[in-house]
């Protein structure tokens, strides 16, 4: 039996997942303020009105309904939520018809509301440590996966090709001359041409391919049940596509960019870092021979010292 592929990590904007939190937080205590008035209103038997119930009229409602996708899109739970949320609502709603029909409000309708009311409460604790941990797993500037998910993921990779016998193969890109870009462009840019770059190595992958961002201007890609040369037929399609990217800075000038990419097999005779470290000899050895092409490590080349 195969084991699944390390998961691909979802694509999220992690700026716009932040900013959807925060509006979701702000939402989910406006909800509680109504609930706590409602049953306040509901309990004390004075002449205070009872607050609407409506669905529409709640701010959870219209942050459901307005929030950004990346967020909700992002995550099923919040579709389930957003029932649940409806439920509460409807069952107060019948709850205030019969209190201001002048009718008993039983020890069942309370504790109906009770259920849901808890219920609500827990799955939305449950989502929003969900989010949480996904976004510990995501470069914030990319979306791609971050170097600490990376190792994992990779140690994991290594044990199952071993164990299937199978090839996989690991790609280290660095952009070229980076530096300039920023000193020519501005840093802002540089981060726009990163965010350009990850997106294109994540078009130019296979499906069961992961990527991750490994720091600054580097990217790695994991690339299962590749021999060296399907792998590296794979990053040459990746430098390809990155030397053929068309980026603007804000002013609509032009922004050249490639990079240059190191391959090497994972290996059970190897660790994983030592195994990155022939991944980064193979780059470092592109670079000297000139930038913008696929190096393959080579028992002979001399680490780069990095
Ligand atoms: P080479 O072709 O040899 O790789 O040259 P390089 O200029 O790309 O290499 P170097 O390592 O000297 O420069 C990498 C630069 O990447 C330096 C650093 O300021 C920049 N950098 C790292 N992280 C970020 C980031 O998140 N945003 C931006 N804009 N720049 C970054
Ligand atoms: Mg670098
Ligand atoms: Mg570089």
């Amino acid at each position: 039996m195969s084991l699944p592929h390390a998961e691909a990590i979802p694509h999220l904007n992690a700026e716009k997942v932040f900013a959807g939190l925060s509006d979701y937080q702000r939402a989910l205590s406006s909800h509680m303020d109504w609930l706590r008035n409602w049953y306040s209103a509901v309990l004390n038997s004075d002449d205070a009105p009872v607050p609407s119930s409506d669905l529409a009229d709640c701010a959870f409602t219209q942050w459901l309904n307005g929030a950004d996708s990346s967020l909700i899109g992002g995550f099923a739970g919040f579709a389930d939520l957003g029932a649940m949320h409806a439920e509460v609502h409807e069952t107060a709603e019948r709850i205030t018809a019969r209190v201001q029909a002048g009718q008993t409000v039983t020890t069942s309708d309370y504790e109906t509301m009770m259920a849901l009311v808890l219920a609500f409460g827990t799955a939305a604790q449950n989502l929003e440590r969900e989010v949480w941990r996904t976004l510990a797993t995501v470069d914030p500037l990319t979306g791609l996966g971050n170097r600490q998910t990376m190792m994992t993921q990779l140690i994991g990779e290594r044990d199952r090709a071993i164990r299937l016998g199978q090839p996989c193969c690991i790609g280290l890109a660095d952009i070229d001359h980076f530096k300039r870009i920023n000193d020519t462009f501005g840093h802002s840019t540089g981060d726009r041409v990163l965010r350009a770059v990850a997106e294109c190595l994540r078009g130019a992958v296979r499906p069961y391919d992961i990527l991750y961002r490994f720091g600054g201007e580097e990217f790695l890609v994991c690339l299962p049940a590749a021999s060296l040369e399907a792998g590296g037929l794979v990053l040459e399609r990746m430098r390809a596509a990155v030397e053929g990217l068309a980026i603007e800075d804000k002013a609509g000038r032009p922004v050249h960019v490639t990079a240059t990419f190191g391959i090497t097999l994972l290996s059970a005779d190897l660790s994983v870092e030592e195994s990155l470290d022939q991944a980064d000899t193979a780059l470092y050895q592109g670079k000297v021979n000139g930038r913008n092409q696929v190096s393959v490590f080579s028992q002979n080349e001399e680490p780069s010292g990095s």
